[in-house]
């Protein structure tokens, strides 16, 4: 029943009332507002727009970049072409896609790869580790940053379902405005632990609810749907990007699927994405030309020499976000800090020692003669950023200072450096958990560190 000013109707007389009208002539569109408005029975198509232009933003992608530890101001003014080329970057390391697929030609043909089969389980092989919400307590963190590893969360989902349940899958966004449908096609193996679901799927925005939810129910061509509600619009778009990115890695020889082509369906495929391993982090964070636009660089800063620009209106473009360090550098105070390999090499027979408080929880064992070995020095004498971390359990003595490239993980203990370490923990405050300042390397195990200067933006790696 629909209630009008308190009086209740049958939904069937504003039917029957729409059809009066429509009979005598009344323009269409008002036929269909009156229908649409009280949700009854449309026997015309619903009133969507398919394949909105509606896609990620430049801020959209600095921020899930920076979800997946890519360094990326979120106001940055790296063209787009640049922004999706990082962005693309990285969804490949997260899909292991160049280890996956080692033919040279990078593209896919899915009808060569043999099925993925009911009796393997799909959902674990889709279960990789990821890790969100870490910096959800920054001041700079937007919710934006956890699209990736929700993407990631939602497709492990679907996989659990997919292979009994479910053949189509519906993303309808929060405001249940828009929807992205994904027919599965078919799953296959791209090898023993790989398992490729091959996906056609379109986007379509609602001018209302209603004739949203009644699209969607025209899309579920069997009973074996599911909806998967309250999508954020940024992942929503996300997912809409990564299955682009695969779309071009489907080879030419593959037959797609006649009646979806007819029905104007694009094409793509998911494969397992987990979070990106630090050697994967450190070459997607290397700093190529210009600071700012990412243009070759043809000169440096003169304060600190340790950055790039291509001119000097990035240069002056740059100076907010750059300032900090050269102030650092010209009128900041330095502290000597001692690094060491073990401090508890004395005390543990053997020497074996395990990185701890780890963000990817891996843990590292490293053999006792490696402690002896002076790290390499890949930075010479510039300024670079070095992350500290208290232990949050344990001794509470020593910090953890290693870079983006993990050249080097060392501790640096309260005992050989009491200035530092009290300095380290000022600039702590109530997060041990992160702190990241400037270091340079003076000679072999020592540094200095400015701990009154910190970054615009803190980096997430
Ligand atoms: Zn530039
Ligand atoms: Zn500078």
């Amino acid at each position: 029943m629909v209630l009008v000013d308190g009086v209740e109707f049958d939904p069937d007389c504003f039917y029957n009332l729409a059809m009066e009208l429509h009979n005598k002539g009344c323009p269409t569109e008002e036929v269909l507002e009156i229908l649409d408005y009280f949700g009854t029975k449309v026997l015309s198509t619903p009133t969507v727009d398919e394949d909105p232009d509606d896609k990620l933003t430049r801020e959209d992608m600095a921020h899930i970049l920076r979800g997946m530890k890519v360094d990326v101001a979120p106001d940055t003014k790296l063209s787009t072409v640049r922004l999706q080329q990082r962005l693309h970057d990285a969804l490949d390391v997260a899909q292991r896609y160049s280890e996956v697929f080692e033919d040279a030609s990078g593209k896919i043909d899915p009808g060569t790869c043999p099925s993925w089969g009911d009796e393997r389980d799909l959902a674990r092989a889709f279960d990789r580790p990821l890790r969100r919400g870490l910096f959800k307590d920054d001041p700079s963190y937007d919710e934006r940053e956890d699209a990736f590893p929700n993407l990631s969360c939602s497709v492990y989902v679907w996989a659990k379902v997919i292979a009994s349940v479910v053949d189509t899958v519906c993303c309808v966004d929060e405001e249940n405005l828009c929807v992205l449908i994904l027919r599965i096609i078919s799953t296959h193996a791209v090898d023993e632990n790989t398992p490729l679901i091959l996906v056609a799927y379109r986007v379509a925005h609602g001018r209302s609810v209603s004739s949203l939810k009644r699209y969607v129910s025209t899309e579920f061509k069997t009973e074996k749907g599911a909806i998967a509600p309250d999508m954020p619009a940024t992942e929503q778009r996300f997912l809409e990007f990564y299955l682009a990115l695969n779309a071009t890695r489907l080879s030419d020889t593959f037959k797609l699927p006649e009646e979806l082509v007819e029905e104007r369906y694009k094409f793509g495929f998911i494969l397992p994405t987990g979070e990106l391993q630090p050697a994967d982090v450190a070459r997607l964070n290397e700093m190529k030309g210009c600071a700012l636009c990412g243009e070759p660089g043809s000169s440096r800063c003169n304060g600190c020499k340790s950055i790039q620009y291509c001119s000097e209106g990035c240069q002056k473009e740059d100076w907010k976000v750059h300032k900090t360090l050269c102030r650092a550098v010209s009128s900041g105070n330095w502290v000597k800090i001692t690094l060491e390999a073990n401090p508890w090499a004395d005390t543990m027979p053997g020497g074996y020692m395990g990185i701890i408080n780890h963000p990817s929880n891996n843990v590292t064992i490293t053999e006792s003669e490696d402690l002896e070995k002076v790290p390499p020095n890949r930075y010479g004498d510039q300024y670079y950023l070095v992350k500290l971390q208290a232990p949050m359990v344990g001794p509470q003595a020593m910090i953890l200072v290693y870079d983006v490239h993990r050249s080097f993980q060392l501790y640096f203990v309260r005992e050989k450096n009491p200035i530092a370490f009290q300095a380290a923990l000022w600039a702590m405050g109530d997060d041990p958990r992160r702190l990241y300042r400037w270091a340079q390397r003076i000679v072999d195990w020592e540094w200095r560190i400015c701990f009154d200067c910190a970054p615009v933006y803190s980096p997430r790696w």
